[in-house]
């Protein structure tokens, strides 16, 4: 993106009060020099307007829907896995799979993984994913001799986060998943690709700590957009915003994002 100076701005009048001169400035130039200038968008004010913004480009198809169907906790946690490893839309096709060949989690359980895989998709990442999924139910049934989780339901917050990060397989950010798309806590989560994504369209500072980004964010999305963004951080941030060479021309916010921190 080329850089927008202020006197070269056509759209910028010099106006006269008292003795001093005023520059009028675009709006959307503004927001630019603010978040390429600090490397950072400074103010809650000036992110919520970008919030706004980036809002108003995805919302077509990342709005969350109004009578979103919430799924049993188990049933969210396997989604949010198949959406580690693939897009948003071939993640619910691929549930929709693993459900009508399983009769409960506990089949997939005892299952071979291959079995696993080829229940859900042909492509390269079913594998993995398959064994993803086996480790969580193994690790449900260690812990509970059963493989459901509707128990969440009866817990706090807390207890639940603290029941969902003592599974193997179950990241921080998968855990917050399964709380947001279930109770609504109001914490996006935040995988590394998610935080960089976020960071370079200025949403949230690099050097601070995940939960303050998550309240950082809670300040400036709506909470009824919480999942919505979530589903474009998962079809964007890891293979459009990638940590190397991030392919701008295919990403919705090219014309918008001010890409913080990203050279080329
Ligand atoms: S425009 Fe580029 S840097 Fe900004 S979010 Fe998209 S891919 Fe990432």
């Amino acid at each position: 993106m080329k850089s927008c100076g202020r006197r070269t701005d056509p759209q910028s009048k010099p106006v006269r009060r008292g003795k001093k001169k005023i520059l009028l400035i675009p709006k959307e130039v503004v927001l630019y020099q603010l978040v390429r200038g600090n490397e950072n968008v400074s103010s809650a004010k000036q992110r919520k307007e970008l919030a706004e913004r980036i809002r108003e480009v995805i919302a077509d198809k990342y709005d969350e829907p109004k009578r979103r169907k919430v799924r049993p906790p188990l049933d969210q946690l396997v989604q949010g896995v198949l959406w580690r490893y693939t897009v948003v839309k071939s993640g619910i096709r691929s549930f929709r799979s693993l459900k009508r060949h399983f009769v409960d989690w506990n089949e997939l359980r005892v299952s071979t993984v291959v079995e696993i895989a080829s229940a859900m998709s042909t492509a390269a990442w079913a594998y993995e994913c398959a064994g993803h999924l086996k480790q969580i139910m193994q690790a449900l049934f260690n812990l509970r001799n059963v493989v459901k989780m509707d128990f969440l339901d009866d817990f706090t917050q807390s207890e639940a986060r603290t029941f969902l990060r003592s599974l193997q397989g179950v990241t921080r950010d998968l855990a917050d998943e399964v709380l947001l798309f279930n109770y609504g806590t109001g914490k996006i989560p935040l995988s590394d690709h998610a935080s960089r994504m976020c960071f370079r369209m200025g949403l949230i500072e690099k050097t601070t700590t995940i939960l303050k980004n998550q309240r950082a964010l809670a300040e400036v999305l709506d909470e009824d957009y919480h999942v919505g963004f979530t589903l474009f951080l998962h079809d964007h941030a890891r293979d459009v915003c990638c940590e190397k060479k991030p392919k701008h021309a295919n990403c919705p916010m090219q014309k918008l994002c001010p890409k913080v921190g990203v050279d080329d």
